[in-house]
């Protein structure tokens, strides 16, 4: 048996003794922030009974970011692995629900990450997707190609952003041709957005020099805009386009119109999740739920603390659906 984090509750007592031993420290505020937080975002894992039996009837589609979720948060963007226990959970449930991951990174980067044929991709913050079928939706055609993948399978690709495609090679010449002179920043090309990854940069004084450095290379690009994640500079082009959009655009190409059938599930830690919780919001039942450890803001419902918690949530959900079969 591999380890299996205690649930949230198991967390709050634990958090409750804390805090009657460190009066006057600093600590107390976190904790009591955090436990009267996750009063309002209470544990997955808590309210698992609870959310199935409202899933029960209904057919569970599963959306996943990737990094900070199913993958821990590391100093270098290219060792952000997954481990095999998560690779076999996230299997399994995709034998059981529609699964896609919707990402930041490039779709290509993600699916080399994940390495499971059973899922759909949505990569660029959902502004790349590839779906066997693609919509029938005139405004999605416009941005629709047929393909043929690595296996010979038809799919269709969905790029609503690719007129700015030669702009961001253009913005990506110039980022490397200045701000890696930071000692420690990273680009990370993801196709229709870019990172600016500065984890690695040593000191607050150098990302504030990083951070301007960018701020000036996109004064003249105003059809693009900045927004941070974490220890990220994200550079994404203005299109009324987000994870939330992917979640509508991957649920109609999927067959689910219908939302009164269905329940979506998005577990996600990144701002840019915050989209696509609005939109499970928005659709009246589902469970919009976030990776955090942390008291924040957040459109989210549910909460998970890391992505331990994320595999023990995903083994039991898919133990979940065996137990109905
Ligand atoms: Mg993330």
């Amino acid at each position: 048996m591999g380890f299996e984090p205690q649930s949230s509750s198991a967390y709050s007592n634990l958090d409750s003794i804390l805090v009657s031993d460190l009066q006057d420290n600093e600590e107390e505020q976190i904790f009591c922030s955090y436990a009267s937080w996750l009063e309002k975002h209470p544990s997955a894992l808590d309210k698992f009974e609870e959310m199935m039996s409202i899933a029960k009837l209904k057919e569970v589609v599963v959306f996943l970011d990737y990094d900070g979720t199913l993958s821990p948060i590391v100093d270098d963007p290219d060792q952000a692995h997954m481990t095999d226990a998560m690779r076999t959970a996230v299997n399994e449930v995709a034998s059981f629900f529609p699964t896609a991951i919707v990402s930041g990174r490039s779709r290509k980067k993600v699916s080399e990450f994940v390495r499971l044929r059973n899922v759909y991709y949505a990569g660029s913050h959902g502004m790349d997707i590839s779906t066997p079928k693609g919509s029938s939706k005139t405004q999605d055609q416009k941005h629709q190609t047929k393909a043929v993948d690595e296996k010979g399978n038809q799919v269709v690709h969905f790029h609503p952003a690719e007129d700015f495609l030669p702009t961001l090679k253009e913005i990506i010449q110039v980022l490397k041709e200045n701000v890696l002179r930071v000692e420690g920043s990273k680009i990370e090309d993801n196709m229709f957005c870019i990172s600016v990854h500065y984890r690695l940069v040593k000191n607050e004084k150098e990302v504030g020099i990083l951070r301007k450095m960018v701020e000036s290379i996109m004064e003249a690009y105003p059809n693009f805009h900045i927004s941070g994640g974490k220890k990220v500079i994200e550079i994404r082009p203005n299109i009324s386009w987000d994870k939330g959009c992917a979640v509508q655009y991957l649920l109609g190409t999927l067959g689910f119109d219908n939302f009164e059938k269905i329940v979506p599930l998005y577990i996600g830690d990144d701002t840019t999740d915050e989209d696509a919780f609005k939109v499970i919001r928005h659709i009246g039942q589902g469970f919009p739920i976030i990776v955090s450890s942390k008291a924040k803001e957040t459109e989210a419902c549910y909460s998970l603390r890391d992505p331990d918690e994320v595999l023990f949530f995903l083994k039991r959900l898919a133990k979940w659906k065996k137990s109905l079969v």
